[in-house]
């Protein structure tokens, strides 16, 4: 069993103070959702977990199975098993994608032996094709396809914790229902000899817990949790908005995030978000 724990995290960003106090505890197999206005500090705090650069924590601790993670740079960080699925994955054009693969399972200490055939296997399974495994890695991919390459990533290597920073922008229905399948999976079936993925998912809507379904629901607000509770808590949030769980959070910004304008009317509950 691992656990990711995270205590009263506090950040600030050019001097100003978005992380205010996170807790968050996420083990093996359990799927949270942290859903929240744009602009309440989602994407900042998947950055400060994994150390991306220009973030100073203030305050907090965030530990991995007791291990000191923000003490860590960021590659340890990933091969002592946290994985990020970036909003928008980055193109690195002259470095191929079973390259990457390779490196990163030789810095764990695994095998690649049957890293091929895996590749394979995963890439039917997600939906991604072939001929991308040997292509620069997510150069001139649509948005759908670098998600399920990210995806794709994420199965092979096998991360303690996983957070997933808006899986569903960027990707149409049938790359969205078919990556938040595979985590679904990652999340109930455990690797030989390991144990099911913890994932951390960031959203805004809830049309990505049609297919991963959470344990756990939290709304942040002001770079604070304001509520928790149960899958039931997505239902409610997308009845009443918002607002009803945010009177006194205090805000960290008026609500301009730069998060994708054309998905924001997908439902009503990004509506109210867009705002
Ligand atoms: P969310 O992902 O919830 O929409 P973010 O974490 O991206 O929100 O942003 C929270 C706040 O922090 C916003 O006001 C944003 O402008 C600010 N912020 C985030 N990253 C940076 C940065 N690198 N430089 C300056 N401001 C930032
Ligand atoms: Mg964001």
């Amino acid at each position: 069993m691992s656990t990711l724990e995270i205590r009263d995290l506090r950040a600030t960003v050019g001097g100003a103070e978005i992380l205010a106090g996170i807790d968050l505890t996420v083990r093996s197999g359990e799927v949270h959702v942290v859903m929240g206005p744009n602009g309440a500090g989602k994407s900042t705090l998947a950055a400060v977990v994994m150390g991306k650069p220009g973030y100073e924590v203030t305050g907090g601790s965030v530990t991995l199975d007791g291990i000191d993670v923000l003490a860590l740079p960021t590659w340890e960080r990933a091969v002592a098993g946290l994985h990020l699925v970036m909003q928008y994955p980055t193109e690195v054009p002259g470095v191929m994608l079973d390259d990457v693969l390779t490196e990163a399972l030789l810095g764990r200490g695994r095998a690649t032996t049957d890293l091929d055939d895996l590749l394979v296997a995963e890439a039917e399974r997600i939906g991604f094709e072939e001929r991308f495994l040997h292509r620069p890695l997510n150069v001139d991919l649509s948005g759908g396809e670098k998600k399920r390459n990210e995806t794709l990533q994420l199965a092979v290597l096998e991360p303690k914790i996983a957070i997933l920073d808006e899986l569903d922008s960027g990707l149409d229905i049938d790359a969205l229902r078919d990556c938040a399948r595979r985590v679904e999976a990652l999340s109930n079936d455990a690797p030989a000899g390991g144990e099911p993925l913890g994932v951390l998912a960031i959203t805004h809507y809830t049309r990505l817990l049609d297919e991963l379904r959470p344990d756990r629901v939290h709304i942040l607000a002001g770079g604070r949790i304001v509520e928790s509770g149960g899958p039931e808590l997505a239902d409610q949030l997308e009845v009443d908005g918002y607002a009803a769980f945010t009177a006194g959070a205090g805000g960290v910004d008026d609500g301009g995030g730069a998060d994708d304008p054309a998905a924001a009317s997908a439902s009503a509950l990004g509506d109210l978000f867009a705002g």
